[in-house]
């Protein structure tokens, strides 16, 4: 199967790629995708830069350019949950886009007509994700990830995700790749390990723990593809 590998920032795949060796290097559209096999698999691994728009504009490439048949993303969050510290793990179950706002219309936030709110991630990619996670012994937890163009420092603003969008955590990529993955047909599996707590401290603990974060993330998704028949 053709699996695409994709992060935002070059922190979030370099330890995929370090863990690869070697691979093929092409260059689109502002990106470099990288190609190699691995486990059976081909992969293509890139990373989008960080954003809905980049990200968007990476997930269609990888499926409509090079053919990827499944997304998995790899990469850091904010921690909504109180239950969700740094370097722990979360994958969605479903993911909204929380700065997606009609609501003059009567609308509930992060909905467009013929939208969707929430976007529903692979049941079977989730279901092996849990085998993986009791297999090599780390806790994994589930729950709604909320995205938009915002970094979140702010604990109102943290709160108002929250509340209004029930999410567990937030970033800037993941429900935009969910859309264009649903739209496609193309199952998705999104996986952030925890970098901050979206408060006032978020973009100090951001830089102290992107790294470590990123190859907590990076290390688990090398066992799903691994997994992955
Ligand atoms: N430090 C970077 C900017 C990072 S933006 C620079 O200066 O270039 C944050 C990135 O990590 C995004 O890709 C986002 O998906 C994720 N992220 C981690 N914590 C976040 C938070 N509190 N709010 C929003 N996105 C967050």
């Amino acid at each position: 199967m053709k699996i695409a590998i994709m992060g935002a920032m070059p922190e979030e795949i370099a330890p995929i790629l370090e863990h690869m060796g070697e691979y093929a290097t092409t260059a689109y559209a502002g990106n470099k995708f990288y190609e190699c096999s691995y486990g059976g698999h081909d992969l293509i691994i890139t990373y989008s830069k960080i954003g809905k728009v980049f990200s968007t504009l990476t997930a269609a490439t990888l499926i409509e350019r090079f053919g990827a048949e499944m997304v998995l993303f790899s990469g850091v969050a904010g921690a909504v949950s109180d239950e969700l510290n740094i370097g722990d793990m979360i994958v969605s179950t479903s993911l909204i886009q929380h700065d997606l706002d009609i609501t003059a219309f009567g609308h509930p936030y992060g909905y467009v007509p013929e939208g969707k709110q929430y976007v529903e991630a692979d049941k079977k990619l989730i279901a092996i994700a849990h085998e993986v996670a009791k297999e090599i012994g780390v806790s994994l937890q589930e729950g709604i990830i909320a995205t938009g163009d915002q970094f979140i420092a702010d604990p109102e603003r943290k709160g108002w995700i929250r509340e209004v969008c029930n999410a567990d955590a937030l970033e800037m990529e993941g429900a935009s790749v969910a859309v264009v993955c649903d739209v496609m047909e193309v199952p998705f599996f999104i996986l952030r390990s925890i970098s901050d707590a979206a408060d006032m401290d978020a973009s100090f603990n951001f830089d102290e723990f992107l790294e470590s974060s990123a190859q907590v993330s990076a290390e688990f998704i090398i066992h799903m593809v691994e997994k992955i028949g």
